[in-house]
Formats: C-alpha cells, structure tokens, sequence
C-alpha cells in the first residue's frame, strides 16, 4: 500500500480556480469575539470550551495560559528562578511581557499627570525624547534633571503596517514598529532595497501572545484553506487551539507551501505522539480539502488503482458507523484486468464499508491468482465451470501473511464475497455468461 500515490496533487489543480473555490465556502460570520476577518488576527477567549486559552493561575496576572490550571508561560519562565515564597508570588506577581514584542514600554516623560504616547526605544525615551536628551546631556544636565525638567509631550505616530501589528511607527522610512523594523534590518543596512522591504511586508505578521494566530504574511490560498478546516472542524466539535495552529502555519513557512495538502498523509502519520493536534489538525485538512476538490471536479477520487477512501464517503465499518477518513483501497495485487474492474465497480455501486471492501478486494486478489493460471482466465466470456471450481479450491488453500490457513470463517467469507460479486456483475449485465453459481 502506498498513500503517497493516493495523496492529490496540488500541483495538478490550477491554483487560481482553487483558491476562489475554497474562499467561497467559507463562513461569512465566524466566532466573531476570537477572529478579526480585517486584521486576520484570531484572539481565543480565555477558559471557553472552545478554545484552548486559559487564564494564568497566578491572580494578579490575569494573562493567557496554554494550559488550564497552570501559570501562563512568563509567570512559569520567573517561577523557575524565584527564591521568595512561592505562594507569595503566586498571590501579587505581575510577569514582564515586554520581550516577546508584543508589549513595548511607553516612553518614561510624563508632565501634569499625563505621559508622552510614543513608545520607548532607548534609555526608556522614545526617539524624540532620546535626541532631546543628548542635547541636554551635552549641556550638562543629569538623566534624572532631564526627565525632571523636560515638560513636552507628543503625540503617537501612526501603526505599524504589518497587517494586525498595534505598535506605533518609530522608523519613518517604513512605517514600522520597533521589534518589525528590527526584524527588517535583521540581516544589516545594505540590504535595505525597496524590493527587499517588499518581500518582507508580504511574509510580515504581528507578534502574537499564546492565545492569539495570525494568518497574515501568507498565500491567499493557504489562509482561505487554514480557515476553511478550522470552520469544518468547529461543526465537529473540534476546539481551535492557537499554539497548534501557529506551528502549522510555521511549517508551511519553512517549507513555503501554498497548500496543505501539499502535507503528505506518511508526513501526517509519522508525526509524534507529542504532536497529536496537529496530526488531528492536518487530518482534517487532508480530508475536508480533498472532499471539496472531488466535489468541484479537481480530483476523480475512482481514478487509477489506489483510492483514498476519506473521499470516497464510505462507512468505516458495520461497528463504526462513521465515515471513514484516512487510508486507501488497493487494487493493485488484483492481477486480472475484468476482475479488477468488476469489484472497482461493484464498489462504486454498492458502496459497502471500508472493512467490507479490504475483504472483497482481498477475496478479488486471490480469484485472480488463481485464474491467472487458467486458459480462458483472462476473458469473462470464455471462463467455464473448471475456472470457477479452480478459484474456489483456492479460497480453500488460501493463507494469511504468516503462512497459516483461513479459519472456517473467514473461507465462507471469502466464498460469499466472490458470490456476491458474480452476483453484481451478472445483474448489471457485465458477465451474462459466467457459468455456474461459483460454488
Ligand atoms: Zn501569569
Ligand atoms: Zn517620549
Ligand atoms: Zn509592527
């Protein structure tokens, strides 16, 4: 079996036409506290059964935790290094979120009560401040005169264009925040082209705290399709859990994927146990994406000899009852051409349970092994009662993977099987002149 032949392929589907057909289902009103369709920011609300965001543990604190019950990750990052009573901390400690850039220090001059509204970049001054304070500094004032004596105030700036990005602009040249404009010039000055400012202002995204994700700076394509599976997966009762979702948006980053489905089900699978949401999350989109290409033509989910069974809509089995969502039909090893077509076809029309169609299939592959040895074994129209009696001696002499016999059972299954496809196959007009019943 080999699911990476049944996997779709992106490449395949003209990339244009798949983007406006899987922005066309998506919700126009979706968890509108949490998603900000203009900032494309969502931002879960704390301790709901929906989201995986919960409150820090510590009361002062009052920030997002990942997980509930638990200090949030600054309060626990501090509690490591803490010698005073931990109870203490737990009761009045307030965490310093400044360096995940998030939150930025607002610039220290105050006059009659009211602060400068610029953001603080050096010394605790914003930008206008600190060459103010040179000046001063060379005229012989101390730090602590200065932001004494200093009484103008000014005005905030304008807001970073990184799409979702709150901070006010401190470089005017590209009307970004401090920590985007660092992350800009992150690899020095020379490189400060304009088409370089343009490759990062489409890539940029905010910096986000443990209960938010961003789905800015990526392909069209790949948002809508994030979206879409997260609205799928919410009429599943799935929670959305931001963290997972950043790390799914980093690995298609990393690899600049503009498709999920370019995330192969062996990739899917050999994900660690440590990685369960996002296997349940890539699942999801396995499924839900190729469905929707089937149904807009993208994909013919009968083609060739593998079919992946999560978009063939069949039952998992009688005793799960559910539609089945990964793992494929192999039709391979069914060595004779009319026997392969007619159990390809009997599943299309009788649309049995996937457990029901492995045996039928399996039972398909051991009639062909034995007719492939008969004359007239090639042909429908030229088998004779011989052939028949020949694959039945077969179903009797079969063996399991590891060298032993069939139980009773599962011979009489393997006979009803090939009696019910001979069945199909006569009253769909496909082999009116198989002799015999098969037994
Ligand atoms: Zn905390
Ligand atoms: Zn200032
Ligand atoms: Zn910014």
């Amino acid at each position: 079996m080999s699911p990476l032949t049944a996997t779709p392929s992106a490449a395949l589907v003209d990339r244009q036409d798949w983007v406006a057909v899987v922005e066309a289902q998506l919700l126009g009103e979706w968890r509108n506290q949490e998603w900000d369709q203009e900032r494309l920011l969502f931002t879960g609300l704390l301790d709901t059964s929906v989201t995986l965001a919960f409150t820090c543990v510590t009361p002062e604190c009052g920030e997002p935790s990942r997980t509930k019950e638990s200090p949030c990750y600054e309060c626990a990052q501090e509690l490591k290094s803490y010698t005073g009573d931990r109870e203490a901390f737990r009761r009045t400690h307030r965490a310093n979120r400044s360096w995940t850039g998030h939150e930025l220090q607002q610039c220290l001059i105050t006059h009659d009560g009211d602060r400068c509204q610029r953001t603080a970049t050096n010394r605790g001054l914003c930008r206008s401040h600190f060459s103010k304070w040179q000046q001063w500094q060379r005229r012989g004032s101390t730090f602590d005169e200065y932001l004494h004596d200093c009484t103008d105030l000014y005005a905030r700036r304008g807001t970073c264009q990184v799409i979702g990005c709150e901070h006010e602009i401190v470089t005017a040249a590209h009307a970004l925040c401090g920590p985007h404009d660092q992350q800009f010039s992150g690899h020095g000055k020379m490189t400060r082209s304009r088409k370089r400012f343009d490759e990062f202002i489409v890539k940029a995204r905010p910096f986000v705290r443990i209960h938010q994700f961003s789905l800015a700076g990526m392909p069209q394509g790949l948002r809508a399709e994030i979206l879409y599976v997260l609205q799928r997966r919410d009429d599943e009762g799935f929670f959305v859990h931001p963290t997972m979702v950043r790390t799914v948006i980093k690995k298609c980053d990393e690899r600049n994927l503009e498709s999920l489905l370019e995330i192969t089900e062996i990739e899917i699978a050999g994900l660690t146990r440590t990685n369960t949401a996002q296997r349940s999350f890539l699942r999801s989109a396995r499924l839900h994406l190729t469905r929707l290409q089937v149904r807009y033509g993208y994909q013919n989910p009968y083609a060739g000899d593998i079919w992946d069974v999560a978009v063939l809509g069949l039952m998992a089995s009688t005793s799960r009852p559910y539609l089945a969502t990964r793992g494929v039909l192999d039709f391979t090893e069914i060595t004779v051409a009319w026997v392969k077509n007619l159990v390809k076809d009997w599943i299309r029309h009788v649309e049995p349970d996937v457990v029901t169609a492995g045996h039928t299939i399996r039972t398909a592959k051991i009639a062909s092994q034995a007719l492939l040895l008969r004359t007239g074994g090639h042909d429908p129209t030229r088998l004779r009662l011989a052939d028949m009696t020949a694959v039945v001696r077969d179903f009797n002499l079969a063996t399991r993977p590891d060298g032993l016999l069939y139980s009773p059972g599962t011979r009489a299954q393997l006979l009803n099987s090939w009696r019910d496809l001979i069945e199909f196959g006569r009253s769909t007009g496909r082999m009116d002149n198989v002799p015999g019943d098969g037994t």
